[in-house]
């Protein structure tokens, strides 16, 4: 089956109050908020808005859900792709993809691109330079930094890239003009972890004695993507007991089976 090309959401409802924690990367993706509905103001002294910024952290953290709230909060429609969709692509289709994204994204400017995993496509040029399966990863880069040179401030599009290697990728996606900024995204402490819980009980239908900070306690190492996922077992495994609330046996429950047969956190728990 032919993959679509890219993902294209025009209303976007997810808001900064869906990121729980996050505070600084959070300041720093508000300025890009404000870039996207009032670029004038910012414009007006002959300064030049960024293209583009890279969300650099863990898995699971929170780095599409942040450039989902970029879009969200400054009410643009949100194009995204990720970069492990390119990988084992026909020669010339990745290169065609991103040149398509960027068309539409211009065209329903103002608006986000995000590309997920951009080390996929990013890592640096000519390491395996031996093998020839490289040689679209490389026109599909190239095909990005042609894009990202070839738009400007008035274009009003901002691409946002996660990944959480910044380290290996090419050094020419950071150069000024292209992802000239890096915004950190890093595994919540305990009292983030306490925030991201009250996001992801809010809709639970929870035991009223349930301790928040035993929670945030009991999951230390744990990412957002870990807690939402945690909380949504916990709901399930409360259900399939027939009990009428989540108690926290369910919580601990929850735990021992997401985190399986990694030694390491379930010591924690035992
Ligand atoms: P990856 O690098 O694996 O793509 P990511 O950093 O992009 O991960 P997300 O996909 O944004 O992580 O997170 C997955 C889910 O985890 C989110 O949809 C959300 O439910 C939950 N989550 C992660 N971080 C947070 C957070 N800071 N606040 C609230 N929920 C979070």
């Amino acid at each position: 089956s032919r993959a679509k090309l890219f993902d294209q959401k025009t209303d976007v409802k997810t808001t900064f109050k869906d990121v729980a924690g996050l505070e600084g990367a959070k300041e720093e993706v508000q300025e890009i908020v404000d870039f996207l509905k009032n670029p004038e103001k910012y414009t007006a002294l002959g300064g030049k808005i960024p293209k583009g910024a890279l969300l650099v952290g863990p898995p699971g953290t929170g780095k599409t859900l942040l450039a989902k709230a970029v879009a969200g909060e400054a009410k643009v429609p949100f194009f995204s792709l990720s970069g492990s969709d390119f990988v084992e692509m026909f020669v010339g289709v990745g290169a065609s993809r991103v040149r398509d994204l960027f068309k539409q994204a211009k065209e329903k400017s103002p608006s986000i691109i995000f590309i997920d995993e951009i080390d996929a496509i990013g890592r640096a040029r000519g390491k395996n330079a031996m093998s020839g399966s490289n040689d679209e990863r490389e026109n599909t880069l190239n095909q990005l930094l042609t894009e990202m040179d070839g738009f400007g401030s008035k274009d009003n599009v901002i691409v946002l890239a996660a990944t959480n290697r910044a380290d290996i990728l090419d050094k020419a996606l950071m150069r000024a003009g292209r992802f000239d900024r890096q915004i950190h995204v890093e595994l919540p402490n305990l009292a983030e972890r306490k925030e991201i819980f009250e996001v992801h009980l809010r809709p639970l239908k929870i035991d009223k004695d349930l301790n928040v900070d035993f929670l945030s306690k009991q999951t230390p190492g744990f990412s957002g993507a870990d807690i939402a996922n945690m909380c949504n077992e916990a709901a399930l495994i409360a259900a399939r007991n027939g009990k009428k609330s989540i108690e926290k046996q369910d919580f601990l429950d929850a735990v021992d089976r997401i985190v399986g047969g990694l030694e390491k956190r379930s010591k924690i728990f035992s």
